[in-house]
């Protein structure tokens, strides 16, 4: 089958999620909210699979991290402390002519031909004029044709006065005289850039619209001038109304949503909703040592919503304004300290193995480690690392006091993009919270008989945006045979079936036999307490399949006539168990379902 080009699998993906209740735009209903989007039930199911799955991995599964839980809104110190509050902006820019605005920094670089005007005055409707022209039969008169196209409405005016001796020539040259006396002026100065090879004219429109939209009719445009520009961000690169039309200068724009704690909305009730998990950890970090009994190196992990006022949010749930982030603060030595205990420190080489920690690990290794953990992890959920990509972030790019910093990458249809971000941030947040708040966050380490700030490696993953690499990645479209053994294309999500939101789908083969009912009845009880099953009677057998394909579901267990027994004792109280990538058809009792089914889902 033909691959699909990116937008037209965007739009089928998209088209699919709502279809099947995976994501629905939030408040629909009144027209949505651009940024928010809700999960329906698939994908609320995937979404908790996703949750527990991670949480059990980074806590249960190891000894040297535990969880928190904290608020969304806290003291706003904390986010002055973090640098959210002075520095947490994006540079912003508005399309003169739609208002569209955009991130400055994500705009494509645009050459050609730029048409710059200093402003505007108002002129007579065109059309009318022409018309009029046309009755006192002037409209072949080459030089008023001319002045016409010029809109030199003021000379034009005096010529039919002074030249003309008809009345209703002169009448109109009067009109056109008063219509310059009463013109509305704007000095606004506006520009639009042309591709190479474009008439000016289309330049001139838009301009005049962007007049018209400021109380300018029938703009005469003032002060043109053209220039050849080559990659420039100052222009609209958005195809469409208003391509190519100036921008305003780029300012900074904080992206934490503001709100007011208490009654009174006033600068010192001022508070933010988190746009980060992460800071609730270091801001706790003093007391969940306490009562942890954990030692350096060891981490806190958090699963909660964040926000940020994203200037543009795009590519579906990719870029929202509410989101979800999994994110772990993995406490570590300073190097100076791991070097007094361990002789010097470890460094990274290609292939060295960073599964096992070792007492030697500085932070180098301790964030390979992480990046490795977190591959490994994404793998154990079907995101091979063919799917991935790795951005080293270099020196240039990195925060002051970051040592380095990866962004694994998904490869979404629409772009290689960012999922999680694995950062080496040194001791930064805990000193300044230390700093901000007089309280101390030293750690005293038994074993070096030393206090020091610990320093900290920082995986951070958003949930929705996985969400999307894992729909995008399970998305395909292959062939399988319907009821009558033929071939029909068919959608079906391949989700592992670790995060499958249905891990299996019971059908009895027949809804009128009230046999084949109640023993599929009871199977899906038999399996409800142990797995999500989803129940179906209605339609046809191949339908009902096709179903939970496009749903993701991994298994398919269906209830015939030999169940029953009706074609000998040997296969009585067995069932189809359907594969739903391989389409294989196995035979099985009934009471291995259990045990094998979660087997396979673990
Ligand atoms: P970007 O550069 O794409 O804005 P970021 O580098 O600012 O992302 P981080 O601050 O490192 O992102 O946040 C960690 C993770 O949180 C990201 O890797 C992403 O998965 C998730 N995330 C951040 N912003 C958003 C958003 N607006 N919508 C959905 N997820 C987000």
């Amino acid at each position: 089958m033909a691959e699909p080009k990116p937008n037209e699998l965007m739009e089928k993906i998209v088209s699919l999620c709502k279809r099947r209740g995976f994501i629905f735009q939030s408040s629909e209903i009144y027209g949505g909210i651009n940024g928010f989007w809700d999960y329906g039930p698939l994908g609320a199911e995937l979404k908790r699979n996703v949750r527990e799955l991670w949480w059990r991995a980074h806590t249960q599964r190891r000894e040297d991290v535990v969880g928190l839980d904290a608020t969304i809104i806290m003291h706003p110190t904390i986010w002055k402390a973090s640098g959210h509050v002075d520095t947490f902006s994006d540079p912003m820019c508005d399309c003169l002519l739609t208002k569209k605005r955009f991130r400055a920094d994500q705009l494509e670089p645009q050459s050609g031909h730029a048409y710059w005007y200093s402003g505007a005055t108002s002129g007579p409707d065109p059309e009318t004029v022409k018309a009029a022209f046309a009755r006192a039969e002037l409209a072949n008169r080459a030089d008023i044709r001319d002045r016409f196209e010029k809109r030199d409405w003021g000379l034009l005016g005096q010529e039919l006065q002074t030249q003309f001796s008809e009345s209703p020539v002169k009448e109109l040259g009067r009109q056109l005289l008063q219509c310059c006396f009463q013109a509305k002026v704007s000095n606004d100065a506006f520009a639009v850039l042309l591709p190479p090879g474009k008439p000016p004219e289309s330049a001139r429109k838009t301009a005049a619209e962007f007049y018209r939209q400021r109380g300018i009719p029938n703009a005469v445009l003032l002060g043109e001038r053209s220039e050849p520009v080559e990659n420039s961000r100052r222009f609209n690169s958005e195809k469409g109304e208003g391509f190519g039309a100036l921008l305003t200068e780029p300012r900074a724009f904080n992206l934490m949503f503001k709100t007011y704690v208490g009654p009174v909305e006033s600068e010192e009730n001022v508070a933010y909703l988190r746009p980060e998990t992460a800071q609730a950890i270091f801001a706790q970090f003093k007391n969940v040592l306490d009562v942890a009994r954990q030692k350096v190196p060891f981490g806190i992990c958090q699963i909660g919503k964040a926000f940020r006022n994203e200037i543009n949010p795009r590519n579906f749930t990719f870029r929202s304004r509410e989101f979800e982030q999994m994110e772990i603060e993995f406490f570590i030595r300073p190097d100076e300290v791991v070097q007094k205990l361990a002789g010097p420190v470890g460094a990274y080489t290609d292939g060295l193995d960073v599964a096992t920690p070792q007492p030697n690990w500085g932070w180098e290794l301790w964030h390979r480690h992480w990046v490795e953990e977190r591959v490994k992890w994404y793998e154990s959920i079907g995101l091979g690392r063919d799917t991935l990509d790795f951005h080293w972030q270099p020196k240039e790019e990195l925060a002051h006091y970051a040592k380095a910093c990866v962004d694994i990458q998904y490869k979404f249809p629409f772009g290689t993009q960012e999922i999680e971000g694995i950062a080496a941030r040194g001791d930064f947040d805990l000193s300044q919270h230390q700093k901000f708040s007089g309280k101390s966050m030293e750690y005293f380490d038994e074993e070096a008989k030393t206090k020091y700030v610990p320093h900290v490696i920082e995986p951070s993953a958003g949930v929705d945006r996985l969400i999307l690499a894992l729909i995008c990645n399970a998305y395909c479209e292959d062939q399988a045979p319907n009821d009558k053994g033929e071939l029909e294309s068919r959608v079906v999500m391949k989700f592992h079936p670790r995060v499958a939101p249905i891990k299996v789908g019971v059908f009895p083969l027949l809804k009128k036999k009230p046999e084949l009912v109640a023993k599929a009845r009871e199977v899906r009880d038999l399996l409800r307490p142990h797995l999500t099953v989803f129940y179906d009677e209605a339609g046809a057998i191949g339908r009902r399949y096709r179903r939970q394909d496009e749903a993701g579901t991994p298994f398919g267990v269906t209830i015939d006539f030999d169940t029953l027994g009706e074609k000998g004792p040997e296969l009585k109280d067995t069932v189809t168990l359907r594969d739903r990538d391989t389409l294989k058809q196995d035979r099985i009792p009934i009471r291995e379902l259990v045990p094998l089914l979660l087997e396979k889902i673990r």
